[in-house]
């Protein structure tokens, strides 16, 4: 038993993280039976999903898309904000029930809520029928741990601040023309809203060859676009003794001849010259950059923790917008941040009027126990809170519309990863600045990148047909 403990999550000491280098075995123990797997919030998430399923497969587990017929249910789970606690909750009290019909059936919980206290304390609790609880530091320990459940609730989370482990290409990837790759780990910033630095340990680069090595290979199996992940990427290397800044990465990676570089997520704190010189160099890195802003008051900046002006943040946008041709910029933005006052939100309104941003994730604040702003005293009421973010919303869409207009008749570079949802005859996929289209052409074009000529234009897709 392993519980989870805040004040060895907050920690950060000298201690280099170690890498390991981790063989993936093969083992059939489970051969044949069946995993159903639920992922909720990030890139992150979704990318240590593909992790696990490798690993289940790996076992002899089959992925079923129905939790009915699961023998093994993982809920891979998000803490940055209360809402999802409830639906991760409701979720596994459903399959509970399963366990009369299925007695082997076998339910996880796991990811950012499994490194929360508060949570765990309930499992222990209110919820002894979760078998596994593991966090984010131990993944690639699932098979052990599937191997030692007895009945017995098992929970094994780990608040160190991390290693760095390189599992090679074992990942399940869910799909085969665009991959996630993972540049580096946790956080440092520890904004005081922010429950990242707690759950996912301290900021910590991967090799660069490791990465190169990964991104060639991915290049050689036929994917076309890489998606460099990281909580904050422009501080990558910081941590490594001679090794490549982000640029310097983004550079080689672009070498590597891949066809398309996204990166999320950077800070705008520390996002140098030479990353937007690199940007606007390569035709292979994409013009879109996802730059949160969280608020435009530089009083709540500060509260905040984010380290920079609503000017510098400005200054930044607009060089960006100078030098990068054609860049789409998408935020995050939180509302109702303790003690937000109207004027605040103006300034935040301000912003969002000057930048005219392609698209923004919009939030209100949710208080996370542990972070410094849950000890905010706060007068502001939901209703109000609720009021600011329609109010935003309204602003960002019709910006996010003006946009996408400026596409209508234009040819664009479109690479389709799949059947639209809502009309299989077609295709979609994303232009160059990340810009979803739904695309009448040849089925056979899924995976590949032609030239689309943009005939409708709404707020959040465009239609478009194969020239
Ligand atoms: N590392 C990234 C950054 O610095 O922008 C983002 C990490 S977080 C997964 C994604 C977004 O969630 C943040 O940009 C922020 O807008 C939002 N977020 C984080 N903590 C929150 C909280 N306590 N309440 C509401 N939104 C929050
Ligand atoms: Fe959270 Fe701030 Fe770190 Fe982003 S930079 S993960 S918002 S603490």
């Amino acid at each position: 038993m392993n519980l989870p403990d805040m004040n060895e999550a907050r920690k950060r000491t000298r201690t280099k993280p170690e890498f390991i280098y981790k063989d993936f075995v093969n083992n059939d123990k489970f051969l044949g039976q069946k995993y159903f797997i639920k992922t909720y919030g990030c890139q992150m998430n979704v990318h240590d999903s593909e992790e696990i399923c490798g690993l289940l497969d790996n076992l002899g587990y089959i992925q079923v898309e129905d939790e009915t017929q699961a023998d093994l249910i993982i809920l891979n789970t998000c803490a940055i904000r209360e809402n999802a606690h409830d639906k991760v909750f409701g979720f596994l009290g459903r399959c509970k029930h399963q366990k009369k019909d299925n007695p082997n059936l076998k339910l996880v919980l796991c990811g950012c809520m499994a490194q929360e206290k508060s949570v765990v304390d309930e499992i222990m609790s209110k919820h002894k029928y979760i078998d596994l609880v593991f966090g984010t530091h131990n993944i690639h320990e699932l098979p052990n741990y599937l191997m030692e459940l007895d009945g017995k609730q098992h929970i094994e989370v780990k608040s160190n601040e991390g290693n760095v482990f390189e599992v090679g290409e074992s990942y399940k990837r869910e799909s085969k023309y665009t991959a996630w790759v993972n540049i580096m780990y946790g956080c440092d910033k520890f904004c005081t809203y922010c429950i990242v630095p707690y759950t996912r340990g301290k900021e910590r680069s991967r090799k660069s060859k490791d990465i190169l090595k990964e991104v060639s290979c991915l290049k050689e199996k036929g994917y076309k676009e890489v998606t460099l992940l990281g909580q904050n990427v422009n501080a990558y290397g910081r941590d490594l003794e001679d090794d490549l800044t982000f640029a310097q990465l983004l550079e080689e990676v672009a070498k590597t001849g891949i066809d398309r570089i996204r990166f999320v997520t950077s800070h705008p704190w520390n996002f140098t010259d030479e990353m937007i010189k690199t940007i606007a160099k390569y035709d292979n890195i994409m013009p879109f950059i996802h730059l949160p802003l969280q608020s435009g008051s530089n009083r709540i900046l500060k509260l905040m923790g984010r380290r920079y002006t609503k000017d510098e943040y400005l200054e930044l946008y607009n060089k960006m917008k100078k030098e990068i041709p054609g860049v789409a910029i998408t935020t995050d933005i939180i509302v109702g941040f303790p003690n937000e006052t109207d004027e605040d939100f103006e300034e935040t309104l301000d912003v969002v009027n000057q930048c005219k941003y392609d698209g923004a994730f919009t939030f209100i604040y949710s208080p996370r126990e542990g972070t410094p702003a849950a000890r905010m005293e706060d007068s502001i009421p939901m209703e109000v809170k609720e009021d600011r973010l329609q109010r935003l919303n309204e602003v960002v869409n019709k910006y996010s519309n003006e946009n996408n207009q400026k596409y209508l008749n234009t040819v664009q570079k479109v690479l389709l990863i799949g059947y639209s949802e809502k009309d299989k005859n077609k295709l979609y996929g994303y232009t160059e600045t990340n810009k979803l289209v739904n695309v009448i052409c040849d089925q056979k074009e899924l995976g590949n990148i032609i030239d689309v000529k943009i005939t409708e234009a709404k707020s959040f897709s465009l239609d478009g047909e194969a020239i």
